[in-house]
């Protein structure tokens, strides 16, 4: 098998803290410009003009709506090698192909998350916390503070506004009746719910036009963290059309017990992947992981779980919603848009972190707001109130070295040099192979 590894990273940091941190610094963003270079620099700055709470307000943005990430993708990238790890990088963060998403969905995307490295850095990145315990203890710990006024396996099917209060019905025929209504449900999932009077067309049409993407969590429990003998992290960017799992990280405990390697098995994968057996699956995974790590002791679980987020008929997908080409545009402004008493939250209507935990939150307290506002308890301009920083774990500024800055790609060089002075160039030749050693790792 052709096996193309880009990147282990060597370094294990554990801190045993209220939020658990996965230091294990994936600095994505310095291969992305790397491999890239200037021209992805120069659509940072320019997706940087997108913005959060309106990306379909951006300079570009019909433009850039009417293409796919994958045009981008083969605009900016000239070797195979970038073409790949830039695709894996849509793969790992919105779940889907390049050729699905919008790019100005991507775009706002990752900016709205704080641009390429903070989104996918674990160091002062979206990805080094974890809370001790699990995260399902926030639910958990909101239904107690509930006092049993959380239903669960109720699904809503009908939404009725047409009297003085709205009734909410649901499978199992219970009816409730309140004054607002918030739904909290990815946008396709309203299909399953009928609404009277009808949703607007705006919604009605954007609920058809909000695919979620697809993914498959894959754990892999191990007698030891052997990989940490290895100086290893346990955190993985494999990029090979072969390779089952897109990017892992070590999922030991913070007290160093229950070591396990988490996985993700992204996009086109999990959908080629969905007819094998759970069994067929973990193999995969772990001869992978042997491969990878070069260590015989990955083929050796002692236990695997897997969540085929796909299958799952209440999230009809995950992490979360994409926009594919023509729809942020067209039918993004009606995302949050009150519908009578009824509001919308859901991370798809954030605007910080949106497809995240903390986006799902910031929507829910913006929905509240609303109701507030409306019952004349708060004022307009309360309703999108920034979220604190945090001051337990504050955002460290992103920072940027000269290489990141001023590596020019393949493309820059050849339209700063021409491509026949190239030829006979031995300084650009030597940059040029010096590039190569760069993203090429066989
Ligand atoms: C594999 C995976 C890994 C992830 N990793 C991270 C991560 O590391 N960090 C992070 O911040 N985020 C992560 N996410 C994303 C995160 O889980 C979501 O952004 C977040 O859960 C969204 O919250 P939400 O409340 O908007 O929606 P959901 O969590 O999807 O909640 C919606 C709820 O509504 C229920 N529901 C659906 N239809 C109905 C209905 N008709 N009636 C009643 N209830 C209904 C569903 O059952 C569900 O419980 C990950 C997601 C997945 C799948």
């Amino acid at each position: 098998m052709k096996f193309n590894v880009l990147s282990i990273m060597l370094r294990v940091n554990h801190m045993p803290i209220k939020a658990h941190s996965l230091q294990c610094g994936i600095q994505l963003s310095i291969w992305i410009t790397t491999i890239c270079g200037g021209p992805w620099m120069k659509w940072e700055k320019r997706y940087s003009t997108i913005p959060n709470e309106a990306p379909w307000m951006a300079p570009h943005a019909e433009e850039w709506d009417k293409v796919t990430m994958k045009e981008i993708i083969d605009k900016l990238c000239w070797t195979n090698t970038a073409k790949k790890f830039a695709t894996l990088f849509v793969n790992v963060n919105v779940t889907s192909e390049p050729h699905e998403v919008s790019a100005l969905w991507f775009l706002w995307y990752v900016k709205q998350c704080g641009g390429t490295t903070r989104i996918f850095s674990t160091s002062n990145g979206g990805q080094e916390r974890k809370f001790v315990g699990g995260s399902g203890q926030i639910s958990e710990k909101m239904a107690e503070h509930l006092q049993g006024r959380v239903k669960l396996d109720r699904p809503v099917v009908r939404i009725d506004q047409s009297g003085d209060n709205i009734i909410v019905e649901t499978l199992n025929h219970e009816i409730y009746e309140a004054k607002y209504v918030i739904s909290a449900i990815p946008p396709a999932l309203c299909l399953k719910v009928h609404f009277n009077p009808e949703l607007p067309p705006l919604r009605n049409q954007l609920i058809n036009r909000v695919p979620m993407g697809s993914v498959i969590k894959c754990m892999v429990y191990y007698s030891e963290a052997f990989w940490r003998k290895k100086d290893y992290c346990g955190s993985m960017i494999i990029e090979d059309e072969d390779a089952a799992i897109g990017l892992t990280l070590d999922d030991t405990k913070p007290d160093g017990t229950v070591p396990a390697i988490m996985g993700f098995i992204l996009a086109r994968k999990s959908r080629r992947l969905a007819h094998l057996t759970k069994d067929e699956r973990k193999r995969k995974i772990c001869e992978l992981y042997a491969k990878v790590m070069g260590s015989e002791e990955a083929l050796h679980p002692v236990h695997y779980e897997e969540k085929n987020w796909c299958e799952e008929q209440y999230s009809g997908g995950c992490y979360t919603a994409y926009f594919p080409p023509g729809i942020l545009t067209q039918y993004g402004r009606v995302l949050r848009q009150p519908f009578g008493r009824l509001f919308f939250a859901g991370t798809e209507t954030a605007t910080e972190w949106s497809g995240y935990l903390e986006g799902a939150i910031q929507a829910g307290e913006r929905a509240v707001r609303e109701i507030l506002f409306n019952m004349g308890k708060i004022p307009e301009s309360d309703i999108l109130m920034p979220e604190p920083p945090s001051l337990d774990i504050p955002a460290l500024p992103i920072t940027t070295t000269f290489w990141e800055r001023n590596l020019p790609s393949v493309q820059g060089l050849l339209s700063l040099i021409g491509f026949s002075t190239l030829l006979t160039s031995t300084a650009a030749v030597g940059l040029l192979a010096y590039k190569r050693g760069l993203v090429s790792r066989n």
